[in-house]
């Protein structure tokens, strides 16, 4: 995520089991998620009209059983609830809190597949997750002519049943439906069935609460990506002129990218870009942008060389490759993200100006009077500068500790050994460590766990 206001420039196994009220086992949201299960694949029908709000959904989560089941949770908060069925019957449910509790008549045994459908409807509205600004609520954005589903880290089930969390990736079928004269879009690739609805496919894992759906006046068009990459922004229609020239940086820095740290993990790109009209309902979205997966979606205020960079990094970083914990490792996440910025100068201006812009951050963060320690982090200050400025100054000490070809060569490998997975901050201490033949456990304490601002390697 780019948040406006963050930038370098400013700084048992025998026993059915039933969960109750217990999350997946992140303390940052201890009641986010579900245990005893794995959600595998999403499959969307959802019909939305701008002008009523109203959004009629039938989802269908099919899963499998971790263990003996005789009830299992969802996170999923408000609609109507108008039917549950479980591998196709009527199934007992209740509801309490952000938790939906199914309850199969006969427990579904350990290792059995399942799918689990949804029938609801309701208004989707915005919600203030505990993870951003006061009144920069998110979740369901409803703008003139359209809405925005834009949920990191929490809020996906504010509009879909699902198992909330970067740990539980799934893939996903959307199919959305809409009145004639609007666009709805989502991730992945594009299958048009007809004028009043468009079905998205999203053959690899990814996050909940980076799935988008957008519905508005769009108009796509291609751009070439490298290696034969589809690329497909999404514009707010008659605004090609403006954004054309301004997204071709797009396929310049996927190159670059992919040469650096690894093939672009997924089978499509782009970016999509709100309209204006988001400004008026929510002015921190409109210059902020989000990485939902392989389609990253920006405020019209946020579209800059930088920012695309930074979402385009996040692919890799943070969809591929995602927290374990939201508190702990979050700082690899965006601070990769926002060092990708200073490899955006580098790319286009060269590595003096990548040391310069880095090195003036770091100046300025050593005129402060504290360090921004960004290795375990609260809900609160998730998408703060300790994550943003310390991660991303911690990611540009490791460069010039270890030097560019390991360094390159250690984001590679962490990639590649947790892609479409989750990942922990010791993950990526053992992967530098064994890299560079050093034990940079005490480099990591000091950036990450230190009271002081380290010095910079030489
Ligand atoms: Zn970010």
């Amino acid at each position: 995520m780019f948040l406006k206001g963050i930038t370098i420039a400013t700084l048992s196994a025998c026993f059915a089991v039933a969960f109750a009220q217990q999350g997946i086992g992140d303390p940052t949201f201890p009641h986010l998620g579900n245990k005893g299960y794995r959600a595998e694949h999403y499959d969307l029908k959802l019909n939305y009209a701008p002008e009523t709000s109203v959004l009629k959904a039938d989802v269908t989560m099919s899963g499998s059983a971790d263990q003996d089941l005789s009830s299992f949770q969802v996170d999923f908060a408000g609609f109507t609830v108008t039917l549950v069925r479980l591998n196709g019957l009527p199934v007992q449910y209740s509801r309490s809190g952000d938790k939906l509790t199914i309850k199969p008549t006969k427990p579904l045994p350990k290792g059995s597949k399942f799918r689990l459908e949804t029938l609801y409807f309701g208004k989707p509205d915005v919600v203030q997750s505990a993870a951003l600004p006061a009144g920069m609520k998110s979740g369901w954005i409803r703008f003139a002519g359209g809405a925005a589903a834009i949920c990191e880290p929490e809020l996906a089930h504010t509009w879909f049943p699902c198992n909330d969390h970067p740990l539980n990736k799934a893939t996903f079928d959307v199919d959305i439906s809409t009145p004639v004269g609007y666009s709805a879009i989502s991730n992945g690739k594009e299958l048009r069935i007809s004028p009043t609805r468009v079905h998205f496919v999203m053959d690899k894992p990814g996050s909940t609460c980076m799935a988008l759906v957008v519905v508005g006046k769009f108009t796509s068009f291609k751009q070439a990506g490298p290696n034969g990459l589809s690329m497909v922004n999404y514009i707010p229609t008659g605004e090609e002129a403006i954004y054309a020239k301004r997204l071709a940086v797009d396929a310049k820095f996927m190159e670059f990218l992919s040469a650096k740290i690894g093939a672009y993990p997924y089978s499509t790109y782009g970016v999509l870009v709100l309209p204006d009209a988001v400004s008026k309902v929510n002015m921190l979205m409109a210059g902020s942008a989000l990485e939902t997966t392989t389609l990253p979606v920006f405020g019209p205020q946020a579209v800059a060389d930088g920012t695309l960079c930074h979402e385009m990094a996040h692919q890799w970083m943070g969809n591929c490759v995602s927290v374990t914990n939201w508190g702990d490792d979050l700082w690899w996440v965006e601070g990769f993200a926002q060092y990708s910025e200073w490899l955006q100068v580098e790319m286009t201006e060269g590595k003096d100006a990548y040391d310069k812009a880095a090195l003036a951050v770091f100046g300025q963060v050593a005129s402060s009077p504290h360090w921004l320690k960004p290795g375990h982090v609260s809900a609160a200050d998730l998408f703060s500068e300790h994550t943003y400025i310390g991660g991303a100054l911690t990611f540009y000490a490791l460069r010039r500790q270890i030097g560019d070809e390991k360094f390159f060569q250690t984001i590679h490998q962490f990639i590649d050994e947790h892609k479409f997975s989750s990942a922990t901050t010791q993950d990526l201490i053992g992967v530098a460590s064994k890299v560079s033949g050093q034990d940079l456990k005490p480099f990591f304490d000091a950036w990450l766990f230190g009271e002081a601002l380290p010095k910079m390697p030489q």
